[in-house]
């Protein structure tokens, strides 16, 4: 840990998650207290002191707070899609995208949901996940809301657009992701999974999330590419030309785990086999 800073304030009310000057929002920490922190953040406000409830559903659809910890997220809405069929199916495939991450129980315990979706690494399988059931963030602002959809002091955006490159989200300063929105009808679809990396236990270096839809399955891409791509695709020639075409655009992206010729294979391989799984009704 190589950590430098003034002051650490927990967070009580919506007005102690204002930042001050040189401030940044504490998640869990396990990214933060990894790496020598920024030279501009001189405090940290932790967010877990907010005492949001980690999760809840309802009729309406599940909620995920911010602060919800991968071990929670595993043992509340992973539990419950653990069957194959009923309204939560859909969340079938949760345990395998928090094992994506291959996080040690010991960090899983404290990592949070908000932290990996404002990370936005290719390689943080909570964007798969929640894009995948069609979640939006729910992000607090500020100060007024902006934006057509935005009420005062939030606003929402959908998990697939809330990570825009690698390590580039959509937040500006002084926001935060107060909690995730799954919608009931995304919970009971059915889901699928699947994922390459170069060895056993290494970082996730393709990942394919897919969800059975009305008219044909929503097959999203991470960690092969910078930010996620999603596809309603009707059939495996469509999959193809649109696998061609992010090569085309020369949208693999590349680092010490994986070649973009690799990840390329990869990801047309496991698309093809999630679309597959995906076939038929939803
Ligand atoms: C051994 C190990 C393996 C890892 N493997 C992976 C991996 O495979 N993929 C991956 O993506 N990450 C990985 N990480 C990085 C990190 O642990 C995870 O992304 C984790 O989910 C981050 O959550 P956190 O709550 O600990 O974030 P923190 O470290 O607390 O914060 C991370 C960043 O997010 C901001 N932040 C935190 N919460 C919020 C919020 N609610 N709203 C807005 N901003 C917020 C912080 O200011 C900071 O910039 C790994 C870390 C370790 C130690």
């Amino acid at each position: 840990m190589d950590i430098d800073i003034n002051t650490v304030r927990v967070a009580r009310s919506r007005a102690d998650c204002v930042l001050r000057p040189g401030e940044a929002f504490l998640g869990g920490g396990t990214f933060l207290y990894s790496e020598p922190v920024p030279a501009e953040v001189t405090g940290l406000v932790d967010l877990t002191g907010m005492g949001w409830e980690p999760w809840s559903v309802d009729g309406s659809g599940l909620r995920v707070a911010g602060t919800c910890t991968l071990e929670e997220l595993l043992a509340g809405p992973g539990r419950l899609g653990a069957s194959s069929e009923g309204p939560y199916r859909g969340l079938g495939i949760v345990g395998e995208c928090v094992s994506a991450l291959t996080l040690s129980a010991k960090v899983a315990r404290t990592a949070t949901v908000g932290g990996n979706l404002a990370l936005g690494l290719p390689a943080g399988s909570m964007v798969g996940l929640f894009a995948a059931l069609d979640a939006v963030a729910v992000v607090w602002t500020p100060g007024v809301a902006t934006g057509s959809t935005g009420r005062a002091g939030s606003r929402e955006v959908a998990v697939s657009d809330l990570v825009t490159g690698a390590g580039v989200v959509d937040l500006a300063p002084g926001e935060l992701v107060r909690e995730v929105r799954v919608p009931a009808v995304a919970l009971g679809r059915r889901t699928a999974f699947r994922r390459a990396s170069l060895t056993p236990t290494g970082r996730t270096a393709a990942m394919v999330t897919g969800r059975a839809g009305e008219r044909a399955p929503r097959i999203t891409v991470t960690a092969s590419v910078a930010a996620p791509l999603s596809l309603y695709a009707r059939d495996h020639d469509m999959l193809d030309r649109w696998i061609d075409w992010i090569g085309g655009n020369d949208g693999w992206y590349e680092d010490t785990h994986g070649s973009h010729e690799w990840r390329a294979a990869m990801t047309r391989r496991l698309a093809h086999e999630a679309l597959e799984e995906l076939g038929g009704a939803a």
